[in-house]
């Protein structure tokens, strides 16, 4: 069955750019559809507040897919693998990070996955390009909101600049 599920994106090592666009390409490759938010820039969310982790770039992709859930989330980690992403350290500069925030209105809990992605609430950096992207897309429980109330409720204050980059051909991108 086909499902319209939102990836989000982060990349803050490297050729930032380069890796989201990577990333989107490797999408492609699973995806019938695949649709584009803005790139926000911010500074890292990280364990100790004198960590100077480089700052990210974020993005959040629609794509739609007849592939499960768990297909889904391997071909995520192949396409993380391929930004040769080092996954030893939680919070760890990374080069490429896909996290699914949500596959329909499948809701599951699981070692491996969790859906809705469970810190999709507190992190504006995935909110805000999210909202740009699709506001009326519903989170299913237990955030059961729309992405536009989910971002107006969000109380990280996180400074996100929004850049004019695009990470796919223009006529695919929306215009806000
Ligand atoms: P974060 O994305 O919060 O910075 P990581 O990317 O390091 O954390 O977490 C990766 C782990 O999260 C993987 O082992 C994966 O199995 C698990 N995981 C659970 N739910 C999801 C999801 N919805 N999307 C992506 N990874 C998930
Ligand atoms: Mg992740």
């Amino acid at each position: 069955m086909m499902q319209t599920a939102y990836i989000g994106l982060g990349s803050n090592l490297g050729d930032r750019l380069a890796r989201l666009r990577q990333a989107v390409a490797g999408l492609h490759r699973i995806a019938a559809f695949v649709r584009c938010s803005p790139v926000y820039e911010g500074s890292a969310h990280t364990l100790a507040s004198n960590d100077m982790s480089p700052d990210f770039l974020n993005a959040v992709v629609e794509i739609r897919t007849d592939q499960s859930g768990m297909d889904l989330l391997e071909a995520c980690q192949n396409i993380e693998r391929e930004g040769a992403r080092c996954r030893r350290v939680p919070y760890a500069p990374r080069t490429i990070d896909l996290d699914i925030l949500t596959f329909g209105g499948v809701t599951c809990s699981t070692d491996q996955l969790i859906l809705p992605h469970p810190r999709l609430q507190e992190r504006r950096f995935v909110l805000q390009p999210w909202f740009d992207l699709a506001p009326e897309a519903y989170i299913p429980s237990p955030v059961d909101a729309t992405v536009s109330a989910a971002l107006a409720d969000c109380r990280d204050k996180a400074d996100l600049v929004r850049t004019p980059w695009l990470l796919m051909m223009k006529e695919n991108e929306i215009s806000v």
